[in-house]
């Protein structure tokens, strides 16, 4: 949680005790802007320290990390609430995907010569990606390492400088984040922290960075883009999602039940790519349903070293969750497991709700709590017809006994990424890109198509001998 005191400084508190973790400055557009004007020198020096260079300091930035991954993980224990043991994962997660981004970013993004086509054969065609300059990175809460390190390993990775504003609620992680960039590069701050409320990432958002890569909610990037437009600043847009699990004849019942509750529950199901929405095939609704409640009643919200999960981070979300269940239970919805009465504030116990309207707030809008919907459906086709239903497409997962069968559901899922047999095992692939679609957001981070985000291409040709009768000069063979 974060608590504006006065102008000049906030504090992010622990929302599961509301005991004050530390005080931080907001920044102001002036110390935005010179922030920016730092990083803009900064960006030269490490554009022109060379791939190799940029690895090794990376690398050592991993290696900072990794020493600190206990202390960096309690920090977002008390800042988030989520368990200890989500935090460790966490930072571990983030160490493997900076390790893909430092190693691989030469082989992806280093220059390159391309066969130049009959029209051109007598050129040489060569593919170069140039640092974009300073990427300004704003980031959430509910991941405020893993999640802003999506863009900030990978475009520092692409030779960029970064602008770094985490959320009002996790500021402490971004600066210690910054910190240990300092240890292992001490030479020029190439990745610093800015901290404040909204405000602070509106100031970012008009201080003409080269790039903005957002992640948060929907409403708050349309803003950052109005903002962008002025300066004609590109941005990559990670937002939120209403993620469906499918269910579907022939589904190992169990496995397909534990990842629900572990994709729907854990870290209080505020996941951008948890599971939401479950569409199951008829014929094994009851058992699944039966598996799913018995797990769900086994969990149990805390902030101690037993919790299954810790409380909803951000006060406000706590109204939505309830509003979702209220509206649903309104609308004929069944509660199987929980109900309004589940809403404890901070914690939120499991909620799982079936037979809810298609077009409630529970189905079509982001709850981030630990609450799931469960429809029954008549086949595989429904399921996947609902499931597409949503203005949301970031992720999925589909459960079946047929490999081809959920092969081709996951083609033709609305969504960036659809785990088969599991949830979110994307998100732990590096050479993967993580993203979504309408509501979701634009743009990739992560992979190959995350290092391109933030580079250049630049394409250049040298003629290498005049050819008569070319087609790109004037010249006419007799
Ligand atoms: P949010 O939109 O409230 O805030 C995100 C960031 O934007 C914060 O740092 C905030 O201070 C800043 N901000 C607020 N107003 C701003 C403005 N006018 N201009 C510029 N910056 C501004 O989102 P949140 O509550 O921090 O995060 C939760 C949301 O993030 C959920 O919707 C979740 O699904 C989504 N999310 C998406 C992904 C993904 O990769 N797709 C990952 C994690 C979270």
């Amino acid at each position: 949680m974060s608590v504006a005191t006065e102008n000049t400084t906030f504090t992010s508190l622990n929302p599961a005790t509301g005991e004050v973790v530390a005080e931080h400055p907001v920044h102001d557009d002036k110390a935005v802007a010179e922030a920016v004007a730092r990083a803009r020198e900064a960006a030269e020096w490490w554009r022109d320290l060379g791939w190799k260079e940029r690895r090794l300091r990376l690398l050592n930035f991993k290696g900072a990390l990794t020493r600190s991954l206990q202390r960096m993980a309690r920090l977002i224990h008390e800042e988030t609430g989520k368990t200890l043991q989500d935090a460790q994962l966490e930072v571990v997660a983030t160490i493997t995907h900076l390790d893909w981004a430092a190693r691989h970013a030469h082989k992806v993004l280093g220059p390159r010569s391309v066969f130049p086509g009959v029209a051109a054969i007598n050129h040489k065609a060569t593919l170069e990606y140039h640092p974009l300059g300073v990427i300004g990175v704003i980031g959430p809460w509910n991941y405020p390492l893993f999640t802003p390190m999506g863009s900030i390993g990978y475009a520092l990775a692409a030779g960029n400088a970064v602008v770094f504003k985490p959320s009002e609620f996790t500021p402490g992680v971004g600066v210690l984040l910054a910190e240990l960039f300092a240890v292992a590069v001490p030479e020029r701050p190439v990745l610093q922290t800015v901290t404040g409320l909204g405000a602070t990432g509106a100031a970012l958002s008009r201080a003409e960075v080269d790039k903005i890569a957002f992640t948060g909610s929907a409403p708050t990037a349309k803003k950052v883009m109005a903002a962008c437009a002025e300066s004609l600043t590109p941005i990559v847009a990670e937002c939120g999602g209403k993620d469906a699990l499918i269910v579907d004849t022939g589904a190992d019942l169990e496995a397909a039940a534990d990842a629900a509750v572990w994709g729907a529950m854990s870290n209080a199901g505020q996941t951008c790519a948890g599971v939401e929405r479950i569409y199951v095939v008829e014929d094994v609704y009851d058992e699944f349903l039966a598996r799913l409640t018995e797990k769900a009643r086994g969990l149990r919200p805390g902030f101690d070293r037993e919790a299954d999960y810790g409380p909803v981070t951000m006060p406000g979300q706590l109204e939505i969750i309830e509003r979702h269940i209220k509206d649903a239970l309104d609308r004929g919805a069944t509660a199987v497991v929980g109900g309004l009465e589940s809403v404890r504030r901070p914690y939120v116990e499991p909620v799982i709700l079936t037979d809810v309207p298609e077009d409630s707030a529970a189905v079509c809008e982001e709850t981030f709590g630990p609450t799931i919907t469960v429809q029954k459906v008549k086949d595989a086709e429904e399921a996947l017809a609902k499931a597409n239903q949503s203005s949301y497409a970031l992720a999925g997962a589909i459960f079946s006994g047929s490999r081809s069968r959920a092969m081709d559901l996951a083609r033709r899922m609305r969504s960036g990424m659809t785990s088969i047999n599991a949830v979110l095992a994307f998100a732990f692939v590096p050479a993967l890109p993580f993203g979504g679609v309408g509501e979701s957001g634009f743009g990739r981070i992560h992979g190959a198509d995350g290092l391109r985000e933030f580079a250049s291409p630049k394409a250049i040709t040298r003629q290498r001998f005049a050819l008569p009768g070319s087609v790109v000069t004037f010249s006419r063979t007799e």
